[in-house]
């Protein structure tokens, strides 16, 4: 099936942005791709889609604002961090998206609002409300409170719990490499972008698992996973850059940017 015509089944849209795309080399926020991050989801909203932002970050702008030399090692210093972060991230959000006219909603998670039932639901409600009042969800993992034991860890996989319990049928992952590659393309120079997987099987988490590619907390092996799980709920999945320009407008178009994961079937396909 064309990318296009796949497209055309997709409305809820669960997008997932790293700390490497919202914050340069020296830690401090990336404001020109928040903004264009923003227009982008702005954009697709306007156009009919219901957008969900999932944003890495906030321990990120904590250590900046907090003026930290070196990055917390202990729990309190990173649930600190993150507690002064994720309002800075919020006040960017704020500001970027009520430029082009949208309403955003915080909502902070972890781990057991996706395992326990009730809380699930709880969730869901909360997501469905704000989408049907046209508001963005802007999603993060509650760091200031969790511990890594109870903790998703990472907004991979924690992206793909959200695409799952509300039943988005596109989970967009955006990274700092341009999708999954046959081999490390750091270390080897024929690697091929992989634009399609039709099988998530036991050679593909092998390749995963050698490319050490990201440099925030996900690498390839927790997009793999969130692919797992984000599949098994009937949704597609796209890796791409969140750098190269207009993405996501051009993802949304049909454009054949990143990597496609298809699930064994679609939930439109019944
Ligand atoms: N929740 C973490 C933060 O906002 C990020 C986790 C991740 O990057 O996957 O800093």
């Amino acid at each position: 099936m064309e990318r296009k015509d796949m497209l055309k089944k997709v409305k809820r849209v669960v997008v997932k942005v790293g700390t490497s795309t919202l914050t340069h080399p020296t830690g401090h926020m990336n404001f020109n791709q928040i903004d264009l991050l923003t227009r982008q989801l702005a954009d697709m909203q306007n156009q009919g889609y219901e957008v969900i932002l999932v944003t890495s970050g906030a321990i990120g702008a904590g250590v900046g604002k907090l003026n930290l030399k070196v990055k917390p090692k202990t729990i309190p210093e990173k649930q600190a961090a993150a507690a002064v972060g994720q309002g800075v991230l919020m006040h960017l959000y704020e500001k970027f998206f009520s430029e082009y006219g949208k309403i955003i909603g915080q909502i902070l998670v972890t781990n057991v609002d996706f395992q326990n039932e009730k809380h699930r639901h709880h969730a869901r409600n909360s997501f469905e409300t704000l989408l049907k009042m046209n508001v963005i969800p802007i999603v993060n993992e509650n760091d200031a409170v969790v511990v890594d034991e109870i903790k998703v860890g990472d907004n991979d996989t924690l992206s793909a719990f959200v695409c799952r319990n509300i039943d988005a049928d596109l989970l967009i992952l955006l990274s700092d490499i341009d999708g999954l590659y046959s081999d490390d393309p750091h270390k080897n120079e024929s690697a091929e972008l992989i634009q399609t997987v039709e099988r998530i099987d036991d050679d593909l988490r092998a390749l995963a698992k050698g490319a050490g590619s990201e440099l925030a907390t996900g690498g390839m092996a927790t997009k793999l996973r969130a692919a797992e799980i984000a599949l098994s709920g009937g949704a597609y999945m796209i890796i791409a850059n969140g750098s190269t320009d207009k993405v996501l407008n051009r993802i949304m178009a049909g454009e054949r940017l990143g990597t496609l994961f298809l699930p064994e079937s679609h939930r439109s396909q019944g």
